[in-house]
């Protein structure tokens, strides 16, 4: 057996091995698994936002509150002077109207600063109602997503004593290919899902590219490593 067929039979259990764990990883359970993972990690973080922005208003709502009963407290005052300036007869005109613009200019602030704690409060009915209809989505998928890890475990469990078996068979094919091919082609591997191509046709298996005769020849000696000049893949030839 040539350096390279040990190569090219440890590359064909590699890719077997490649193969069935990558149909674990991709099995519809498993597809589905990944997307409503990404979902719901999603709607944590919306959740998580909301959340943040629901306390910052309540904030607001406390703020608001303090001014408003401090503004009418202020407005009580105003009242009461404003009366006391009404009933002395010494009071000019131009006491009582300004006494009067005072009240009128707190009895604004008071509505003003009502309406914003009105629309902070109803911002905040809006957010809970958005919060709870998120949790419950949430929670519906997280239902789901249980069941669906619970199915692509039981697959993976299944699939164990194959992997197992193409791994094994791997290592041991492994240990027929020389040190430097080995590095060699762990390295394009790093590149190149599959490392290895035959040569076909003069072409090369992996990337199509015409390979000059020089090239297929020296593949067939079967003797060093010849690299496809395009796509950089070991080639193999039978
Ligand atoms: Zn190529």
């Amino acid at each position: 057996m040539n350096k390279l067929n040990a190569l090219w039979l440890y590359h064909e259990a590699v890719c077997e091995l490649d193969k069935l764990e990558m149909g674990v990883r991709s099995t519809p359970s498993r597809l589905k698994l990944n997307k409503l993972h990404a979902f719901l990690t999603e709607q944590q973080s919306q959740l998580t936002s909301i959340q943040k922005q629901l306390d910052t208003k309540e904030a607001v709502v406390e703020r608001l509150t303090a001014k408003v009963n401090e503004l009418e407290k202020a407005c009580e005052l105003e009242a009461s002077e404003f009366e006391v300036i009404q009933n002395d007869e010494e009071s000019t005109a131009a006491e009582l109207t300004e006494a009067r613009s005072s009240i009128e200019k707190v009895l604004k602030e008071v509505a003003e600063t009502r309406r914003e704690l009105f629309d902070a409060i109803a911002w905040i009915e809006k957010a809970v109602t958005e919060y709870r209809e998120m949790g419950s989505k949430a929670s519906r998928a997280k239902k789901e997503y249980d069941v669906l890890r619970a199915e692509c475990e039981k697959e993976q469990e299944e699939a164990k004593p194959a992997i197992a078996a193409a791994r094994e068979k791997a290592d041991k094919l492994k240990k027929d290919v020389e040190a430097v091919l080995l590095e060699k082609y762990t390295f394009i591997k790093t590149r190149h899902a599959v490392p290895m191509a035959k040569v076909a046709n003069n072409q090369c298996g992996g990337c199509n590219m015409s390979l000059p005769t020089s090239v297929v020849k020296r593949v067939a000696s079967g003797d060093g490593i010849v690299e496809c000049e395009n796509c950089g893949r070991i080639l193999y030839t039978e």
